[in-house]
């Protein structure tokens, strides 16, 4: 069956290429001629590695990762990671400076609290997180054994457009949403990481790229499955790692090239997000729900103003083939999730239903 008529804007799990479902599609039962799936092969199978072997070359390509860092295929979501990371980083006595700037990095704060002292850099609590905090507004301790915070916060809509200055203080980053959307540089982050379902693979995979200098300083009881230094050491095999979802980032990042890597994606997520901002800033029943100069270009939220017509929108939007607009429900009214497999058609056609719309309903 086509999807020629549907455009997916759900946040997580969320789009893929149609390239990469087709090609994975074609290579179900037999890849490569092996006579086998992805799916059925031993990950120490010599098949299999090449596979491995390959997808870390080529994120590492992608992503410009230097030789400091090492790429890790791990499980458990980017929600392990909340606990992982202070369980690794902390240190006996230590602290660490958290952003909170939305439902996950607020999480990931309380989380870090049963491994020492959090200290909260900068909230945006108080204002329904609408807004990324200044380098100026942030309260940083340079004894801290790590600074944290979400580059894309997915469900309030806001995106980081710096990267915080902490002098010799590691940066941790969840870049679970905006990875591969623009060239970063790696060699200023301690840890990265992001679950794999908004911009990469399938949920069930969780890439992290660490600095291998951070790691075995994990606390005494961190359960052996969660210290960065075992999984490093084995190459993410210590066990079975999630060698299906490895091989779909493979043909993501295949994808990826082909439009030119995180670059030509950088040049495609601006043009898609300022065709949807442009619209809500002139529109007369549609309007953004953060402050301009925080606004995400991965995760769209606006609104009406009355959650009856959010809801009639979202509703008449799937009836139309734009699927999954209905805002988080931590966060109401409405959200478009407009990842690198987005294409600029989707944007399109949602634009010209909001239109539609606004004129049926403008009062
Ligand atoms: C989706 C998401 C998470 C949670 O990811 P899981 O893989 O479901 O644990 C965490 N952080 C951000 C920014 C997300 O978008």
């Amino acid at each position: 069956m086509t999807r020629d008529k549907t455009y997916n804007f759900s946040a997580g799990p969320s789009v893929l290429p149609d390239e990469v479902l087709h090609r994975a599609g074609k290579e179900i039962s037999n890849y490569g001629g092996s006579g086998m799936s992805v799916m059925e092969m031993s990950h120490r199978s010599s098949v299999f590695q090449e596979i491995f072997d390959s997808v870390k070359v080529k994120l590492k390509s992608a992503l410009s990762v230097p030789d400091s860092h090492e790429i890790l295929f791990l499980q458990g979501g980017a929600s392990l990671q909340f606990s992982m990371v202070p369980m690794n980083l902390m240190g006996e006595n230590g602290s660490a400076d958290y952003a909170v700037t939305g439902h996950f990095s607020n999480v990931a704060a309380r989380e870090a609290k049963k491994y020492g002292t959090v200290n909260i850099s900068a909230s945006s609590e108080a204002e329904g997180h609408t807004y990324i905090p200044s380098q100026s507004q942030l309260v940083l301790d340079p004894g801290a054994s790590y600074f944290y915070y979400c580059s894309n916060n997915t469900i309030y809509g806001t995106e980081w457009k710096y990267v915080p200055e902490t002098g010799d203080v590691p940066l941790v980053c969840d870049m679970s949403s905006n990875i591969l959307s623009k060239p970063i540089d790696v060699s200023k982050y301690g840890i990265i990481f992001a679950g794999a379902q908004k911009n990469m693979a399938p949920a069930g995979l969780t890439v992290v790229i660490i600095d291998k200098s951070l790691a075995g300083r994990e606390l005494p009881y961190t359960p052996l499955m969660m210290g960065y230094k075992l999984m490093i050491d084995k190459d993410s095999m210590y066990n079975t790692p999630p060698c299906w979802n490895i091989y779909i980032l493979s043909l993501v990042l295949d994808w990826l090239e082909e439009q030119g890597g995180v670059a030509g994606m950088e040049v495609l997520k601006s043009q898609k997000a300022a065709f949807v901002y442009d619209f809500l800033d002139n529109s007369r029943l549609f309007r953004s729900s953060v402050r301009p100069d925080s606004r995400s270009d991965m995760n769209i939220t606006f609104h009406t103003g009355d959650p009856d017509l959010d809801a009639v929108f979202a509703k008449e939007a799937a009836a139309r083939g734009l699927l999954n607009l209905k805002g988080h429900r931590l966060a109401g009214g409405l959200r478009a999730s407009i990842y690198n497999a987005q294409p600029m058609e989707g944007v399109v056609a949602l634009v010209e239903f909001m239109k539609e719309f606004e004129v049926r309903h403008h009062v």
